[in-house]
């Protein structure tokens, strides 16, 4: 009697695991064995600010559906900081880099004491590539709290510094100035990082998309002197620098890599209460997001998580005007406390489902990458 229940229950398991498979093509969501497939490269792409609404607005707005509407497994993060229930870019990136609350305006580390390691860190440690890509300086809070151990955000040249005592592989964003034009002391970091074998290029040079990179060696692209400006401004070196560096990154290294990706400035459409930068720079973000999601599909070993700081703004889709267009209402200048989504796709994405602290995405990472 207990053997006949036994088979019938591994039946019932069977036909579930092939009902699973059935609905989802691209993905088993889980293996017969109850464990996850490992991830050999990581995308983590943040859209700072980047809330529920405002993704809502990108989808009321675009003509087609946006690339964030294909994850099918999606789940909840709570931002809070250490000592704020309001977080700033500083600390809920290094919640999700370093598994760690840290203060507001820090990365976790203290003049006493040093943060724990990021994923970038862990995994340059285990010999995998790895990888950055903003739309902000790359001095900037968050890329920073991936690589970073000074005390404070503001710290911008100081920020510079720690970039020299690490080996990303690839590295694009503004911020030029912060290496070669220093107010703190003489140093051309850009010559350093040369030095140390880089192929360093700028804005000034043209295009990311017309320069002749060697794909054996580092890369490193400065996209803009300080802050670059934003997408409706002109801004198009995003979506191609994401591309591009996901398959220089799969090239670069046998072991695979870790690439951290963030739409800095739908924040500070939020920030500034301009309803359609934020939505602009969301959707620019989203076709970043599709890309790297064709990567995945293609490459079968990657895991891409998409999510977002925090909320900014308050904001909200209050009705829509006689054209249709959306009318959003904001609440606040700054950020919010509600939580924010995170979509998740390929090897390990199941462990992305449920409510959890900002903490756990640096946990869930290192576990799909089987690191921990
Ligand atoms: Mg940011
Ligand atoms: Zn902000």
């Amino acid at each position: 009697m207990q053997m006949h229940l036994f088979t019938n229950q591994k039946l019932i398991l069977f036909l579930l695991t092939l009902l699973l498979a059935c609905s989802t093509p691209q993905q088993v969501i889980y293996s017969p064995t109850g464990e996850i497939r490992k991830a050999k490269n990581v995308i983590l792409m943040i859209g700072d600010g980047m809330g529920l609404s405002q993704i809502s607005a990108g989808i009321y707005t675009n003509k087609r559906p946006m690339n964030i509407e294909r994850f099918r497994i999606i789940g909840l993060q709570k931002t809070h900081s250490k000592d704020n229930l309001i977080t700033d870019s500083s600390a809920s990136a290094t919640a999700m880099a370093r598994g760690v609350k840290a203060d507001n305006a820090t990365f976790g580390s203290t003049l006493e004491q040093k943060a724990p390691k990021s994923i970038l860190e862990i995994a340059e440690e285990s010999e995998y590539a790895t990888g950055i890509t903003v739309t902000s300086s790359i001095t900037h809070a968050t890329p920073a709290a991936f690589v970073t151990y000074q005390p404070y955000r503001t710290m911008h040249e100081n920020i510079a510094t720690d970039y020299l005592l690490l080996n990303i592989d690839y590295l694009v964003g503004g911020g030029k100035k912060y290496f070669d034009r220093r107010n703190n002391d003489e140093r051309n970091l850009i010559s350093e990082m040369q030095t140390k074998g880089y192929q360093v290029k700028t804005y000034l040079d043209g295009d990311m998309s017309d320069l002749a990179i060697d794909r054996s060696r580092r890369f490193a692209y400065f996209t803009a002197d300080g802050e670059p400006i934003t997408h409706n401004a002109g801004r198009d070196y995003f979506i191609y620098a994401c591309e591009f560096g996901a398959q220089f990154l799969k090239n670069l290294r046998k072991e695979g890599f870790v690439f951290v990706i963030e739409g800095s400035q739908i924040d500070w459409g939020g920030h500034s209460n301009i309803g359609p930068m934020v939505i602009d720079e969301t959707l620019e973000f989203d076709q970043a997001v599709g890309r790297m999601l064709d990567f995945a599909e293609r490459d079968g070993e990657t895991l891409v998580i998409v999510t977002a700081d925090h909320e900014t703004g308050g904001f909200s889709i209050v009705q829509e005007d006689t054209k249709g267009d959306l009318i959003i209402g904001f609440n606040t200048k700054t950020h919010t406390a509600t939580a924010v989504p995170v979509f998740a796709y390929g090897p390990g994405a199941e462990i992305f489902a449920g409510f959890y602290d900002n903490t756990e995405i640096h946990d869930k990472i290192l576990r799909a990458m089987q690191l921990r």
